[in-house]
Formats: C-alpha cells, sequence, structure tokens
C-alpha cells in the first residue's frame, strides 16, 4: 500500500509517500505561499506516484463536520489567501484518491496513540508548544471534534506576577495560553529569539508556570491518561521538569491516581515521534480514508 502526506503549516508544506504503519519512505517539504502555488507543488510530488489515499494534518481552524459541503476547508485563518481554502475537496479532484483530514495536532495525538508515546493508552492530549500552541485530543481512542474541534491554545490563564507582559500577545484574547506562552509570545516580551534565551533566565519559570497551568486545566477538564508536549519551546528540556513539579503543586493532591501523584515521570512526555509525529498520524489518516471510502 502506497499512501500520500501532507503536514500543512504556516512554514511548510511537507509532502510524503509511505504506509498504514507510519513508515516514510519519500518527502519533500515547500515554503507556504499562495494557495495557487502550494496546491500546485503539493500536485505535482503527488502526481504519477500512484497513492491509494492521501492524509492531511493541518493548520486550521478547519472545518471538520462530515456532512459540511466545506468538510476539510480552513475557515478564519488570517494566513493570506487561505481564508475559506477547499483543501481537502481541491487535493481530492485534483488526485482522485480518498482523502483524510485533521488538524495537525489531531494527527500527532493520533500518531502518538497508534505508534508512538501513548502505545498502551487510548486518552491522551498531544500540546504543539510552537510560534502557536495546539492541542489534539484522543478520547477512548477516538479524536475528539465537538462543535468544531478544540482550540485549547486559546484557554485563558492566570497571568503570572512577574510577567512585564501579562495580557499576552493574541490578537484575540488577553492573557490566553497562546498569547502567554507560544514562541511568538516568549520572543516579543524578551525581545530575543527563543534561542537566545539563557537556560537560567526568568522567561523559562513562567513558561514553566503557564505551562504546568495548562497540563492542570487538561487534567481537571479531560482526565488524559498522557500528555505529550512538542513543538520548538519544548527543545528546552529542562522545561519538563520544571513542568510536572509545577503541575503537581497546583494540582495540590486533589487528582488521586497514581500516574499524576507519583511526579509525572512518565505521564507528562516529549513525543516519541518527535518531529514526525504530523506526518506519521497523516499517514494513518490516510489509511483511515482509504478503509472507510
Ligand atoms: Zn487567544
Amino acid at each position: 500500500m502506497r499512501l500520500g502526506a501532507l503536514e500543512a503549516s504556516g512554514r511548510r508544506m511537507l509532502c510524503a509517500i509511505g504506509n498504514e504503519r507510519g513508515r516514510v519512505i519519500e518527502k519533500q517539504e515547500f515554503p507556504t505561499g499562495l494557495p495557487e502555488q502550494n496546491i500546485a507543488d503539493i500536485v505535482g510530488f503527488f502526481q504519477g506516484k500512484r497513492i491509494d489515499a492521501l492524509g492531511i494534518g493541518s493548520f486550521g481552524p478547519l472545518n471538520l463536520d462530515p456532512k459540511s459541503k466545506d468538510y476539510g476547508s480552513l475557515t478564519t485563518t488570517p494566513k493570506p489567501g487561505w481564508e475559506n481554502f477547499p483543501l481537502r475537496r481541491t487535493l481530492w479532484e485534483a488526485l482522485d484518491v480518498p482523502v483524510g483530514i485533521d488538524t495537525d495536532v489531531d494527527a500527532a495525538a493520533l500518531a502518538e496513540v497508534e505508534l508512538g508515546a501513548g502505545k498502551n493508552v487510548d486518552t491522551l492530549v498531544y500540546y504543539n508548544i510552537s510560534n502557536g500552541i495546539g492541542g489534539g485530543v484522543m478520547v477512548t481512542g477516538r479524536l475528539h471534534h465537538g462543535l468544531v474541534h478544540p482550540e485549547m491554545g486559546h484557554m485563558l490563564l492566570r497571568p503570572d506576577p512577574r510577567d512585564p507582559e501579562p495580557k499576552g500577545f493574541c490578537p484575540y484574547h488577553d492573557g490566553c495560553l497562546e498569547g502567554l506562552a507560544g514562541k511568538t509570545a516568549i520572543e516579543k516580551r524578551w525581545g530575543i529569539p527563543l534561542e537566545d534565551l539563557p537556560a537560567d533566565h526568568v522567561g523559562w519559570d513562567i513558561e514553566a508556570d503557564y505551562l504546568a497551568q495548562m497540563c492542570v486545566n487538561t487534567i481537571v477538564m479531560l482526565s488524559p491518561e498522557r500528555i505529550v508536549l512538542g513543538g520548538p519551546v519544548m527543545r528546552q528540556l529542562s522545561l519538563f521538569d520544571r513542568i510536572r513539579k509545577l503541575t503537581t503543586e497546583k494540582l495540590n493532591g486533589y487528582v488521586a491516581h497514581k500516574d499524576v501523584t507519583g511526579g509525572m515521570k512518565g505521564y507528562i512526555v516529549p513525543p516519541a515521534l518527535g518531529e514526525n509525529a504530523v506526518l506519521t498520524g497523516a499517514l494513518l489518516l490516510a489509511f483511515d480514508a482509504l478503509k472507510n471510502q
């Protein structure tokens, strides 16, 4: 079986050929630009490669209602040209194979449950802590969409008293997670690239506090069996222990399960699939689309 995968982000369109076990045999990326150019890039990559189905893990927000005529379209994105763009339908018409689509973080959550850090659980939350912050949710083995799909990057947090920018930088909300703790927010707050923020800078203490609030909210809202934290901000590996400690403190013993009372070493974890999580998930979405056609 030959499956196609597309990881669509604000930075790049990553196309790959692989199989239903998540193995990638070929890939190529194109910088994200206007839809017309990117669709030509993507179709050019997949044409002639005899794929049986395509899976897409995309930036959002997306319309994920299979009954809607706009299923698989972008909705309110500020990215030029992409607002309301029918991503799934355009690629389905051009390639004439079943096309599965979900958010990039849902794809990553699916991949981590099937093949990665959540292989022995079926309720898991995956957060990508990047320029923005997104969360994907698997509940009892199914990706959760509900009304639209979760937008956990915009949960409201309590500002840290040490934060000189307590309203954060989200254009929509004062004090939301993405506006306070995304990579862009950290860089705007301190005026330097993330890579240049010293390991002992108070900015990392504040970041750990915000991400611990995120974990507490996630635990009390969704009761996941595991939380996976990926993305470029989490390359500062010392964050993991700080987040575990602060999450434990903030829960204050209220959730009495050994997985969250024992230090959380195996509970709040990095992605086992690393930076391949979204692409792997897209292959699994392609396989699902093929089975369900
Ligand atoms: Zn927001």
